[in-house]
């Protein structure tokens, strides 16, 4: 049967991901493990996220049904954070001989649970309409989650990537994580590019340590199980207590949608959208770089390359306005959040001055309006001005925010192939 949990944890601590792994060692005294636990991220816009809007499901074989949906949803109720308003836990369970049956509406659902937004109400008639066995404790958001998770382990046409996740002792939740720092860079030397976003090297920085409450030590992103697991045999740490390795949609852009037209972008929804730059980039209050963009409707989009992603501002900060992008990212507050910029074509743009004059060499005055120019010393004119390029200090191609602005759900440049531009890591 498959398991989907969702919505076990709260910003003081827990994860749901941790409740996963704890569950399949304990599910393993009776019961057999069936491939590795899949974690998916879903729409990154969801504001009722704790984090990084995850779902886990599991996949076992057991003859006893019911000890299984008793130990889950016991676990779930002695372990979320239950007091906390925003905790709403969910939990399906999808019989072995359901599997053909739900297969086809399971996995549109998750689908839509990445891109779109859905109500408890579709997710509760979802699961009643397909007979699924399920417990919505409090509200029971985590439904929304948890069916997306079982429809993620039954879809078989989905990209994935891998996490190695290592989890903390109890004792020291809570408290500064020690990961030493050198060993996450020699992991990454030694690993990359077959493992990512361990460390960010632009910015000196790791990435791949989180710094709140809760249960992760750290966790190492690639593109199968067997690299991540040789990236973390570098790590040097305080103990582990458990380590799990999921299949997940992070770094596929699984959220985005192609769009042509401005007037067709919604809220909380995420885009690949072609246009051109139609505002010189302003850099306001908090650092946050924004431009106008422009389709070929003529309406006009805010895009920002907010203060995090650092670095990927000064490109940003390069454009100019005739310039021809292709934006990726998230649309919150009518602000389109890049994730990656495509800049295929450039705009040429001009220093005009005053003409010389041929015969003292120095610039002539404007002779008036709409009466071109003379030179005061020597009396010659000209209606002319001089018009030079302006060298780009930009190339088309691909860009990408650095590591340490990644979100879950962005590809990672280097995971594309066959991209006729060049393509410029953020790392
Ligand atoms: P956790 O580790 O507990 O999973 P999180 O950051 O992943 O933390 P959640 O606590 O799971 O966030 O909160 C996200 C909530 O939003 C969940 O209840 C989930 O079911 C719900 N949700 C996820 N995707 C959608 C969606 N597309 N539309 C509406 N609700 C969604």
């Amino acid at each position: 049967m498959i398991i989907g949990i969702d919505d076990t944890d709260s910003r003081k601590g827990m994860c749901t991901t941790y409740l996963c792994a704890l569950l399949r060692e304990e599910l393993s005294s009776f019961a057999k493990l069936i491939s590795e636990p899949i974690l998916v991220r879903l729409n990154p816009t969801i504001p009722y996220k704790t984090r990084g809007n995850a779902s886990v499901a599991l996949l076992i074989e057991c003859d006893d049904k019911e000890r299984v949906f008793r130990h889950v949803t016991e676990k779930i109720s002695s372990m979320a954070c239950l007091d906390n308003e925003n905790t709403n836990p969910g939990v399906v369970f999808v019989l072995e001989d359901q599997f053909d049956s739900v297969r086809d509406k399971l996995s549109s659902f998750f689908k839509c649970a990445v891109k779109d937004v859905i109500t408890i109400d579709e997710a509760k008639e979802l699961a009643s309409e397909l007979n699924l066995e399920y417990k919505a404790f409090k509200n029971g958001r985590g439904l929304i989650g948890a069916l997306s998770a079982c429809g993620a382990m039954l879809d078989l046409e989905w990209d994935y990537t891998y996490e190695y996740l290592a989890y903390r002792e109890k004792e020291v939740w809570g408290t500064r994580r020690t990961v030493d720092e050198k060993s996450l860079f020699e992991a990454d030397r030694v690993t990359y590019p077959d493992t990512w976003d361990t460390v960010d090297l632009v910015n000196n920085m790791v990435v791949c340590v989180p710094h709140s409450g809760d249960p992760v030590l750290y966790g190492i992103r690639g593109k199968d199980a067997s690299s991540v697991k040789k990236a973390a045999s570098f790590v040097v740490s305080e103990p582990v207590e458990r380590v799990c390795i999921y299949r997940t949609n992070q770094g596929t852009d699984m959220h985005l949608m192609h769009v042509s037209l401005i007037s067709e972008i919604e809220e909380m929804h995420s885009y690949i959208l072609e246009g051109e730059v139609s505002s010189e980039p302003i850099t306001i209050r908090g650092g946050h770089t924004i431009f106008t963009l422009k389709d070929e409707a003529g309406d006009v989009i805010d895009c920002a390359a907010f203060e995090p992603t650092k670095n990927f501002r000064e490109l940003v900060r390069k454009l100019i306005p005739g310039d021809r992008v292709v934006v990726y990212g998230s649309v919150t507050e009518n602000t389109f959040n890049i994730e990656k910029i495509k800049i295929t074509e450039l705009a040429t743009s001009y220093e005009i001055h005053n003409p010389q004059c041929p015969s003292c060499g120095k610039r002539m005055k404007s002779a008036g309006s709409g009466q071109g120019y003379r030179c005061k010393k020597c009396g010659t004119s000209s209606d002319i001005s001089d018009k030079k390029e302006i060298e780009r200090d930009v190339m088309p191609g691909f860009y990408e925010v650095p590591p340490c602005a990644r979100r879950h759900l962005a590809k990672q440049l280097l995971r594309f192939e066959n991209e006729v531009l060049p393509v410029f890591p953020g790392r």
